[in-house]
């Protein structure tokens, strides 16, 4: 039987998915990407925006056409906001909330006993065993998210995630050590580490706890894989945190990447969106984490069009961004959630304007990626390998979070690329984004 499971929205929204595939390993199941080959299909939907909520729909109509007769499962943010009877309506078969995810492994387990039931005469059947057991098959990727934090107890005026994911509250440390364990044995490379509120890890916990002692122990433990963290707020970053990236003491399986949301570079529209700092906060923080390591990679998340933002108040975002060395930015425009404060905030900012806003914003991002890469060139940089293509050339991703693809000369060096945890690529070229290598 063939499972096919598709995810819309963040990397946390992906790491439940991932553990819903190694929940379902063990079961004769194998998974597939193409609909029309699915006997059962699960989607993990998001509400943040309204364009992730037309995702949602386009793809139930889509898996109805193409997978017909399998049955669909919902989970995720959005099933938080629409009503089961509207589900139904849109021909999903059930709907597991957030806090009904572990449910949906006994529902494959009846629809595999119905279609073993149904199945024809000398079909051959899958088995657990047949499956090859690796971290791609699980997973899909070799540098998996893995969630250690759930759910968010700020309240940023125009985010619907804390009533759709909860109160703040974290994964064990042991529990989370066994997880990566898991995902090392299988061949992961890479472990991004992920929350909805990543700073909060460990404050529910007793003793409580910060993500730079979760990060220590996972480094105590001589995994062979590098690890990434997720996106951080930045009131969740303390000194401590601040030195693990430092060039002088930095555990080297340590990405230097650190995405830290911004959203405005304007105070009055930070105190709008109800976030906790001010742009001179951000500004100190960036500054010492620079000062630790002035090639790391700072990535962040930027909206523009909230409810009120004067052109006065978006240069001011600009000029923010200029000042910071940013390696890219990750650009929303306002998206209005019914369920939220800034749904009724007045001066909604016309379409045409968000969109000016957002072109502004975009030639500032491919000028600042563009800058970020330029000072690789002629440096060597560690990539995973994600794709061969043709056998001809690979391409990866590397510490510093972009990507590079690098010819293959010989054939031998296909097979040598499956023994590597990690190829050394010398940068011989970048643009916005791209970059080119040679493996060295
Ligand atoms: S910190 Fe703010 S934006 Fe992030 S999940 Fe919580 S409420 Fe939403």
């Amino acid at each position: 039987m063939k499972v096919c499971i598709k995810t819309i929205g963040c990397r946390t929204n992906k790491a439940d998915s991932i553990e819903l595939r190694q929940a379902l390993f063990p079961l004769p199941v194998s998974f597939t990407d193409t609909l029309e080959e699915a006997n059962a299909v699960i989607l993990f939907t998001c509400a943040v925006t309204s364009k992730a909520e037309k995702d949602v729909r386009l793809y139930i109509s889509q898996a109805r056409r193409y997978a017909a007769g399998a049955p669909i499962a919902v989970t995720g943010c959005l099933t938080e906001v629409i009503p089961p009877e509207k589900w139904k309506e849109m021909g999903v078969a059930i709907v597991f909330n957030n806090s009904q995810k572990h449910m949906i492994k006994s529902w494959v387990e009846e629809i595999l006993k119905r279609f073993e039931k149904t199945e024809l005469k000398g079909t051959k059947k899958e088995t657990g065993t047949e499956i090859k057991e690796d971290i791609i098959q699980i997973t899909g990727m070799n540098r998996p998210p893995l969630k250690v934090q759930e759910g968010c107890s700020m309240k940023c005026s125009y985010c619907i995630v804390p009533k759709t994911r909860g109160k703040e509250r974290s994964i064990p440390i042991e529990e989370v050590l066994k997880k990566i364990e898991i995902f090392v044995n299988n061949g992961a490379k890479e472990i991004i580490i992920v929350g909805v509120q990543l700073g909060a890890w460990g404050k529910d916990l007793n003793p409580p706890q910060t993500i730079s002692h979760l990060l220590e122990r996972i480094f105590k433990k001589n995994f062979s894989t590098r690890v990434r963290l997720g996106s951080i707020e930045p009131w969740g970053i303390n000194e401590k945190l601040i030195e693990m990236f430092s060039v002088k003491t930095k555990d080297q399986r340590l990405c230097p990447h650190i995405h830290i949301p911004l959203q405005s570079g304007s105070d009055s529209i930070l105190k709008k969106m109800n976030r906790p700092y001010r742009k001179s906060d951000y500004y100190k923080i960036v500054s010492k984490i620079l000062e630790a390591d002035p090639d790391i990679a700072i990535g962040t998340d930027i909206i523009t069009g909230f409810p009120g933002e004067t052109d006065k108040e978006f240069e001011e975002t600009l000029n923010f961004i200029e000042s910071i060395p940013f390696a890219y930015l990750h650009i929303f425009t306002f998206s209005p959630r019914r369920e939220t404060p800034a749904f009724s905030m007045p001066e909604r900012v016309a379409s045409d304007i968000m969109k000016e806003r957002l072109k502004r914003l975009k030639e500032i991002d491919e000028t600042k990626r563009n800058l970020f890469k330029q000072k690789f060139r002629g440096k060597t940089v560690n990539a995973i390998v994600e794709k061969v293509s043709d056998e001809k050339e690979a391409s990866g991703t590397v510490e510093y979070f972009f990507r590079v693809s690098f010819p293959l000369v010989a054939s031998q060096e296909v097979k040598e690329l499956d023994k590597k945890e990690i190829v050394k690529v010398k940068i011989v070229d970048t643009t916005p984004f791209t970059a080119k290598g040679v493996m060295i």
